[in-house]
């Protein structure tokens, strides 16, 4: 059995002392749905004021993303060892990095292989665009990221990771892939992918959420699907009775 996860992604909102509050509000409605693994990714400046908000509650704190280095001349940047120790997650990947901060397949790879050398869990997200999906290519994609997030990755390594599958179409659109469309590409391509990597088996076990424009009225659908284990929250991850309203739907 996997135990779904869902993840808030907050993006670059909120103030230190507004995610504070957030988190507070958040907790309150999440805490009692223990049988899903609930995670909260605030903006990085946020971490450390969340974090002892979060101490003894069951819920996870995440980072948006790191570099790969352990330290140097990479301003701006922040390293695994500064996460380590303060949260457990970090979300690697997202399209909005690979969109506007040239993310690329190769650099993702290695910050998935930095996240798991520093006990942090990544959340590795893939997906394709509107046009990749309009000219029939989400396959192609999807399995290139995939492939290359897990190159050189051990079984269990890989099997200490979430996937996280978002079309980019679907983020902030308010136009989530289709319940059955979405557990097709995680069923037949990602989780087909990781067989022929590894086995049939880290496929059954390797956890892969969905994600984009999930919201209370539609969580329930995805969730039932059998290949979706959680979500990756944004937009609705910053309405507290929103976000509880997915979190209690995966649990169900
Ligand atoms: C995301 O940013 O990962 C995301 C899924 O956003 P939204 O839920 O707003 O579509």
């Amino acid at each position: 059995m996997r135990k779904p996860v869902v993840a808030g992604n907050w993006k670059m909102n909120k103030t230190v002392g507004e995610a504070v509050d957030l988190a507070r509000e958040l907790i309150a409605q999440i805490q009692p749905y223990v049988g899903v693994e609930r995670v909260l990714c605030p903006p990085s400046v946020a971490l450390t004021s969340v974090a002892p908000w979060l101490k003894d509650t069951g819920i996870g704190l995440g980072a948006q993303n790191m570099h790969w280095e352990n330290s140097g001349p990479f301003t701006g940047e922040v390293s695994p060892p500064m996460l380590a120790g303060l949260c457990q997650y970090v979300i690697l990947g997202h399209s909005e990095r690979r969109q506007y901060f040239g993310e690329t397949d190769e650099g993702v790879n290695k910050k998935v292989k930095a996240a798991l050398a520093h006990g942090l869990t990544p959340i590795v997200c893939v997906g394709e665009n509107l046009a990749e999906n309009e000219a029939g290519k989400t396959a192609e994609v999807v399995t290139r990221q995939t492939r290359a997030a897990y190159e050189n990755l051990s079984a269990d390594d890989a099997l200490k990771t979430i996937i996280a599958y978002e079309p980019v179409w679907a983020i902030g659109t308010g136009r989530a892939a289709t319940p059955a469309g979405a557990n097709a590409v995680i069923g037949l391509h990602i989780r087909g992918l990781i067989s022929d990597l590894y086995s049939s088996s880290v496929a059954d076990s390797i956890r892969v959420q969905y994600g984009g424009s999930v919201t209370a009225a539609n969580a329930a659908d995805l969730m039932a699907q059998p290949d979706i284990d959680g979500a990756l929250v944004g937009g609705a991850s910053l309405k507290p009775q929103e976000f509880a309203a997915i979190v209690k739907a995966a649990a169900a």
